[in-house]
């Protein structure tokens, strides 16, 4: 006998599009071998939970079958590359989304060992399965995680500050003439360990859209060579970057490509978070963002979203987007199926009005920690609805139920949902016990800073409640929270990754 282990598995689905056959069978799956429900993820990818070990293959298996795969979704590559999800902007956000398809396919690992335990069991060729041809990451792979999102201004629901490449579209006339390329995000950190921090990533310049797979590439490239091997808590590009000097970066960068990158374009993004709701003509493919709290897709007595979305996705002829916010949207929904979509969201409880959550709820990120994540000293999904519910009074009271206020709590420091990109940041330090960070923008362009320390629910309300109400008092026109904070010397803005501490 062996002990029940139970795992989390993670699909590759590039820039978050999923067709319906494959929502189904993620559905599906998610019955037969995971706990019943579906986590969409902060990097646009589900999660399945729960699955025994000796379900994965089957579980693995029922994802080739629907042209899905769980390659990359750990492990020391590059992995699922995020992509705005805007569907208004639909010719250049194709455009864009099938920049993201390229990244991911280049940069995908060509190991053949995946498809040997996982598929077909077929052993292959002993010589290729050692030498697999790994052409950007040599036999050693990178020395840590990697990531990459493209974002589409003025939407950065991507978060492409917090990645190691981040990708800036610039469009032109409804043209995509390329990218402004950022370099050195990320957002893990570890507890009483100065050194490591969360740090948003740099400009360097323009790529036209032909060359963007190359940069991609040869970035990674200098990771893999230049970074950090003996400490994994150091061995993100970050702490490459801020080691080797930002102008050493670049010019190994220009000098591996054989050309230099061009003058950062001008451009604007305006908000990070995603837009709920019905847009699109009359007449036209239109499209729902709908709100999944916390990312699961479930069923409980009132509200049933996973059989909603099963009903629909049997005659829903465009995609499945997931969001980088957790949520997903039914795009491109033929004019006909509309009023169908809707009548069935409303008849499993799916469809709640707006006025129903307030936007700080609509814009809640939280990851998945206790009791599904190791890494967790505090609860974060199934805590934060709770705190919500108190916290919801708070800015209603305030009339600040529609101000989009970014709220986003870990179980941990390690950052999965972005904690430190929130106007509200709170970061699990034990059970019950939160760190709060404060002054983040609400773009995406600023990180926050601690604020106070192991505060319990009382303790977060004691110090946010006169915060917010300060807010609604005080704040000038259209100026967010994480604004207001920082305007008002609450806290110091985090002007670079390196004073975040401080
Ligand atoms: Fe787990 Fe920490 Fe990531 Fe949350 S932030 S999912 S607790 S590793």
């Amino acid at each position: 006998l062996e002990p029940l282990f139970s795992f989390m598995i993670r699909v590759r689905v590039p820039g978050g599009v999923a067709t319906a056959p494959q929502w189904q069978r993620m559905d599906a799956l998610a019955d037969a071998y995971g706990n019943g429900t579906l986590k969409l993820t902060t990097r646009q990818t589900f999660q399945l939970h729960g699955v025994l070990k000796r379900d994965l293959r089957p579980t693995i298996q029922g994802f080739n079958d629907a042209l899905l795969d769980s390659i990359a979704g750990c492990g020391d590559v590059n992995r699922n590359v995020m992509c705005n999800t805007n569907p208004h902007e639909s010719q250049v956000h194709a455009e864009v989304q099938a920049v993201a398809a390229a990244i991911s396919a280049h940069l995908t690992p060509r190991t053949t060992a995946y498809h040997e335990i996982w598929l077909d069991g077929e052993l292959q060729n002993t010589t290729e399965a050692t030498d697999d041809a790994e052409t950007v990451y040599g036999k050693t792979y990178l020395p840590r995680k990697f990531k990459i999102a493209l974002a589409l201004p003025p939407y950065n629901d991507s978060d492409i500050f917090s990645n190691d490449i981040g990708l800036i579209a610039i469009e032109e006339n409804g043209e995509l003439l390329g990218f402004n390329v950022a370099v050195g995000g990320g957002l893990g950190m570890t507890f009483g360990q100065p050194e490591t921090y969360p740090r948003l990533a740099d400009l360097i310049g323009f790529v036209p859209t032909a060359n963007v797979v190359d940069v991609c590439e040869k970035i990674v490239t200098i990771q893999r060579d230049w970074g950090n091997r003996e400490n994994r808590k150091l061995s993100r590009l970050k702490y490459t970057i801020d080691r080797a000097g930002l102008t050493a970066f670049v010019a190994e960068l220009h000098q591996r490509l054989g050309y230099a990158l061009a003058e950062n374009r001008p451009y604007q993004f305006h908000s990070s978070s995603d837009a709920f709701g019905w847009t699109g003509p009359a007449d036209g493919p239109s499209h729902l963002v709908l709100f999944v709290e916390g990312g699961r897709v479930l069923d409980r007595p009132g509200y049933r979203l996973k059989t909603a979305l099963r009903e629909i996705s049997a005659f829903h002829t465009g995609d499945f987007r997931l969001t980088g916010n957790q949520n997903l949207i039914l795009a491109n929904i033929e004019p006909a199926h509309r009023a169908r979509v809707q009548a069935i969201l409303e008849a499993h409880g799916a469809a709640p009005k707006a006025e129903q959550l307030t936007a700080l709820r609509r814009n809640a990120l939280a990851c998945v920690a206790l009791n599904t994540c190791s890494q967790a000293f505090a609860e974060a999904e199934r805590y934060l609805p709770q705190l919500l519910d108190k916290l919801d009074a708070v800015v209603r009271a305030h009339g600040l139920a529609e101000a989009g206020i970014l709220i986003r709590m870990t179980g941990c420091p390690n950052g999965c949902a972005r904690p430190y990109l929130g106007e509200i940041g709170l970061v699990g330090k034990s059970l019950g016990r939160y760190n709060l960070y404060l002054g983040a923008n609400h773009a995406g362009e600023r990180l926050n800073k601690l604020y106070r320390e192991m505060l319990d629910e009382d303790g977060i309300l004691r110090e946010l409640a006169p915060l917010l109400a300060a807010y609604a008092t005080n704040r000038q026109t259209g100026e967010g929270f994480g604004d207001f904070v920082v305007r008002t010397g609450v806290v110091k803005a985090t002007q670079y990754g390196l004073d975040f501490h401080s």
